[in-house]
């Protein structure tokens, strides 16, 4: 028996590619979604509850202004950490919604918050120190490390516990190599929100870890179904090693305008804003000025994207909590939901065996034609991740359609 000259092909391209690609996961979240739509380009009816991507249109007052920048003739490069009226709404933002003071120095735009903590990532860590994921954590903050070089130290949680991590954990997870912890509220994949008060806690922590800095993702800040969030930053003693990232992607569906900032201290700010004058240089002019006008606005201009989002994750999880074997949180925010699905490990239906949350999402892909993300992506080997940035009507008929292939 040979073997398969696929295989061949590849392993013989793999060895031509660095170690950095050739040791680099594909991201979970992107391939299910291009998974999903190679089925759909076939003729498959498929369902895509993959992407973590507002199905809203731009608003028009943002169209308008990008617009209008093409009208004005925005067509050249912009300084590489942003244009400076951007960065002035930018610090204005940090105040108005999260009582942050950020002069422009301490402020850089990137091509999405993806980016934003690329830069943040590549410019603290060293080859050999550690980095705290509390997960569940969103898939590309394990590779970001590896592409840094450092390593990932995931901090365990689960459904027990909202999926948040206690003070306790984090101090034990603390060595001598860590340099960076990265948390994510509201979060993605589980959608859970640390409270001030618990916050403060792992704060108190931190204080005795001074070498230890911080990137604090609040990038689905404005999708939060309860009080306003509370960013890691504004806990004084905190904001000396903190990057607060954050960006338009998700409050003003802009996904494909590819915004993202942070606030950080200026020493920080000024490595990143050297890193990325030497990989992309500044973000896309008329994005960048299309961002002025979002962030502008009041909050209550995108309340109805909210308002919607909290209404189908009403619905979802009612469907979701008819299915046997589901174990669900109540998410605070975000638009994910993250079930505890280990009951069917070990099962088989329709003469396929599941054996971990792969399988599980696998089947669903399969049998329900849905498509969800597995959450070992995440750090949570038990769960799964089902977006609810869809219509109320493909949130019904994929609920329907897992219910179905599951109860055979
Ligand atoms: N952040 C979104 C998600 O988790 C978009 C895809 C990505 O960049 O990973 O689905």
């Amino acid at each position: 028996m040979g073997l398969d000259p696929i295989k061949l092909i590849v392993l013989f391209f793999m060895k031509i590619l660095s170690d950095r690609i050739n040791n680099l996961p594909v991201s979970a979240t992107l391939e299910m979604a291009a998974k999903a739509r190679e089925l759909k380009e076939k003729g498959n009816d498929i369902i895509g509850l993959s992407l973590g991507e507002p199905d809203f249109n731009t608003p028009e007052f943002i169209k308008e202004a990008a617009i209008q920048a093409v009208q004005d003739n925005y067509n050249s490069y912009t300084p590489v950490d942003g244009y400076p009226a951007l960065k002035r709404s930018i610090s204005r933002k940090f105040k108005r919604d999260n009582n942050l003071n950020y002069d422009l120095n301490q402020i850089v735009v990137s091509t999405g918050a993806k980016q934003s903590i690329a830069n943040a990532s590549m410019v603290l860590l060293n080859p050999g120190d550690e980095v705290l994921l509390p997960a569940p954590y969103w898939v590309s903050y394990s590779a970001i490390v590896t592409l840094s070089e450092a390593k990932s130290v995931v901090i365990p949680s689960s459904i027990e516990t909202d999926f948040k991590i206690t003070p306790d954990q984090l101090e034990k997870a603390i060595t001598s190599k860590t340099k960076m912890v990265i948390f994510n509220s509201p979060n993605n994949p589980s959608g859970s929100v640390y409270t001030e008060t618990e916050y403060r806690e792992l704060a108190k922590v931190l204080e005795k870890f001074p070498k230890v800095y911080i990137i604090s993702d609040e990038i689905y800040e404005h999708i939060n179904y309860g009080e306003p969030i509370f960013s890691f930053a504004s806990i004084t003693e905190m904001y000396d090693r903190t990057i607060t990232v954050n960006g338009v992607a998700k409050a003003f569906a802009m996904t494909g305008w590819r915004i993202g900032y942070i606030g950080a201290p200026s020493w920080i700010a000024k490595a990143c804003n050297k890193m990325q004058g030497q990989i992309t240089s500044g973000a896309n002019c008329i994005a960048q000025r299309a961002t002025i006008a979002a962030l502008d606005a009041p909050v209550s201009k995108i309340k109805y994207m909210i308002d919607e989002f909290k209404n189908r994750r009403k619905l979802i999880i009612s469907l979701l909590e008819e299915i046997n074997g589901f174990k669900l949180n109540k998410p605070k925010g975000a638009f994910y939901v993250f079930p505890d699905i280990s009951y069917y490990f070990g099962k088989t239906i329709n003469s396929v065996t599941i054996k971990n949350s792969s399988d599980f999402s696998l089947f669903l892909l399969e049998m329900a034609h849905v498509a969800t993300v597995s959450g070992d992506a995440f750090g949570s080997p038990n769960c799964i991740r089902i977006s609810y940035a869809a219509s109320v009507q493909q949130i019904k008929k994929a609920c329907s359609l897992i219910k179905e292939s599951l109860s055979k």
